[in-house]
């Protein structure tokens, strides 16, 4: 944590320097043991050694026949069927000259055995079978080890656990993990305009929605929300929400965090002590960004408007809740290069985040379109965008097929 002071007027800080002050607010989480059917999403925080070698056996990797290849190098020769060997079953014994096991994918290779021919290579009568193509030592045998060597590792810290990964570690029986413990996350929404689900909205009145699109966000960082009740714009019961929250791993409010004569963030993090790290960010949407730590608590206030809080969620919470999980890459959004399907007019003096839908075109290349209306209020814009266009400072009148910079938020 920098400075720790009231914050001041200096300069909004680049998004690059408010990232990485944002992660270095947030403390590695502790661990804990899951099992692994639970463990999808989670981060590991051990190393995984093979206990095993993959596959266990040479194995078949056909529906065929296990012979010796030097008995078939003549063309006419045929081999005496002596039996069969299933998945999951041994041959009875070992293969001598002259003979073939009938044997499937997957089955454990005959003593005696250096090749398998497949089953369309073949003629038989059931008692004895001829190979009608040349066989070389080793043809469809999978080796043990061939994919992975007991005592190898396999897995390593700060790695996701998907899909691939979850098989890997079935495959040595590892029903027991070690992972990081899911940051709980304290959701505040601050303002006398919100009104929950349930409550009739009234006059001057506007439905909560950043709560349950934080929360989602949340849930897909790895994080569990907590969302709390909505809190009015009044000093005493901002802080009584703050410090209710101090108890998570992390706050996130959203809304009062800017200058109006309503926005109570600053003011309450200052009565209760806060070390500041910094409250603007020179980027738009999303300039008021208030990052501070309450004892150990980190303290993320988000701008109110709905995509300035998604926005900023994704730039600088989601990096950090990633981080605290011992992620090897917190900020997982690749800026890649695309060309624009549509053209781009856009005003401003400090970097901006376009919402944008990024779509593979015939040719493989990455197209983009960004969406047609871009104020930070228009939450709809955030549907269906898988990216946000990267631009500098300044006034853009861009042209379809004009390359630009875009972060992705999600596949194409
Ligand atoms: P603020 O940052 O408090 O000045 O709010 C900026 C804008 O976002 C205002 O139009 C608010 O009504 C709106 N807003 C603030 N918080 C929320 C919320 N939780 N859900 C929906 N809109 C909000
Ligand atoms: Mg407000």
């Amino acid at each position: 944590m920098s400075g720790g002071a009231t914050p001041g007027q200096e300069a909004p800080l680049s998004v690059e320097e408010a990232r990485a002050r944002a992660m270095a607010a947030m403390r590695p989480l502790s661990h804990e043991r899951v099992s692994l059917t639970e463990a999808h999403g989670r981060v590991l925080a051990e190393e995984v050694h093979a206990r095993a070698d993959i596959p266990p056996h040479d194995n078949s990797a056909m529906d065929g026949f296990a012979l010796r290849a030097a008995d078939v190098a003549g063309t006419e020769a045929s081999l005496a069927i002596i039996g069969e060997v299933a998945a999951g079953h041994v041959a009875e014994r070992a293969l001598a000259a002259g003979e073939a096991f009938r044997i499937m994918t997957g089955a454990p290779i005959p003593e005696g055995a250096d090749a398998v021919v497949m089953v369309e290579h073949t003629e038989g009568d059931g008692a004895r079978v001829r190979v009608t193509r040349p066989v070389q030592v080793g043809d469809h045998i999978r080796r043990a080890g061939e994919d992975v060597r007991a005592g190898q590792v396999i897995l390593w810290p700060g790695v996701t656990l998907g899909p691939a990964e979850l098989g890997v570690l079935a495959s040595q029986q590892r029903a027991q993990l070690r992972v990081a413990r899911r940051p709980i996350v304290a959701i505040l929404s601050t303002g006398d305009e919100l009104r929950d689900l349930d409550q009739p909205l009234g006059p001057g009145a506007i439905a909560e929605t950043n709560s349950y699109a934080l929360a989602a966000l949340v849930r897909e960082a790895g994080g569990e929300p907590r969302r709390l009740p909505l809190v009015r714009d009044d000093r005493k019961l901002l802080r009584a929400a703050i410090e209710q929250a101090r108890s998570a791993d992390a706050i996130v409010s959203t809304g009062g965090v800017s200058v109006g004569e309503h926005d109570h963030v600053k003011a309450v993090l200052d009565e209760l002590g806060a070390q500041w790290s910094f409250w603007r960010v020179d980027m738009k949407p999303g300039k008021p960004l208030a990052v501070a730590r309450l004892g150990d608590t980190p303290y993320y206030g988000l701008p109110g408007n709905p995509v300035s809080a998604m926005v900023s969620f994704l730039l600088f919470v989601r990096p950090s809740l990633r981080k605290a999980q011992g992620c090897a890459v917190p900020f997982d959004l690749p800026l890649v290069r695309a060309t624009l399907s549509a053209p781009l007019k856009s005003k401003s003096d400090r970097r901006s985040y376009l919402r944008a839908r990024v779509s593979a075109a015939t040719d493989g290349t990455l197209q983009v379109a960004p969406m047609p209306r871009q104020g930070s209020h228009v939450l709809t814009s955030m549907i269906g965008a898988n990216g946000l266009i990267v631009l500098d400072p300044g006034t853009h009148a861009l042209e379809p097929g004009t390359p630009v910079s875009v972060h992705l938020l999600a596949p194409v």
